[in-house]
């Protein structure tokens, strides 16, 4: 299992569809899972892709949580997957144009918005809703994103933690999916959004139904 998983992840140009590209980032956090990662991150293979065009075949956009590192926990390699993180995957403009840039420029055929539980962000934006006291500074742009989905679950119900993670995330790949530049591959079905939560004691990913 773990050559056959070496071999697929090699090749990371093979997954150009939404459904072999999703396969080879949920085979990757299985590998992540079960304790067989076979990309050790070293200086060898990052020389083994730094000639020629990058062809990633995932772009993802996760939290900045340090427990969260994304090409650890799908078990990927240097050239295989472009990374975004913001405070609760948060989007802004910058991080619109990179998704678009890597979607259109590079290819890639799959999105993932990965949440995670404890997610300090969210807390940050249930906290808000149930004080009516906003952070300052930039924190409070971060804030005002996740809001919507706090308000959606009801910031006064003991589980609105949890239950906002989990719409905040089908609220950005909602976002995502009526982005200018994506709707129209989203729509072919070129390419694909989806979301998913990443679990920190377990280190499972496990996708979330639209
Ligand atoms: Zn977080």
């Amino acid at each position: 299992m773990a050559r056959l998983g070496r071999m697929t992840s090699a090749s990371p140009g093979a997954a150009r569809t939404p459904r072999a590209a999703l396969a080879a980032l949920l085979a990757g956090n299985r590998r992540f899972v079960s304790g067989q990662p076979v990309h050790g991150h070293d200086v060898t293979a990052a020389a083994a892709v730094a000639s020629g065009d990058q062809q990633p075949y995932a772009v993802l956009l996760g939290c900045i949580d340090s427990r969260v590192p994304l090409e650890a926990i799908f078990d990927q390699t240097f050239g295989s997957i472009c990374v975004i993180r913001t405070g609760a995957h948060v989007l802004d403009r910058a991080v619109c144009g990179s998704i678009e840039y890597v979607v259109g420029q590079l290819g890639v055929p799959l999105v993932m918005v990965l949440g995670h539980e404890r997610c300090g962000a969210v807390a940050s934006a249930v906290q808000t809703l149930r004080t009516g006291r906003p952070p300052g500074g930039s924190l409070a742009y971060v804030v005002d994103q996740i809001a919507p989905a706090v308000t959606e679950v009801g910031p006064d119900d003991p589980a609105a933690h949890p239950m906002a993670v989990r719409r905040h995330v089908l609220r950005t790949v909602a976002a995502l999916r009526a982005d200018d530049l994506l709707t129209g591959p989203v729509a072919a079905g070129e390419v694909d959004v989806v979301g998913a939560l990443y679990d920190l004691a377990t280190g499972e990913v496990a996708l979330l139904d639209r």
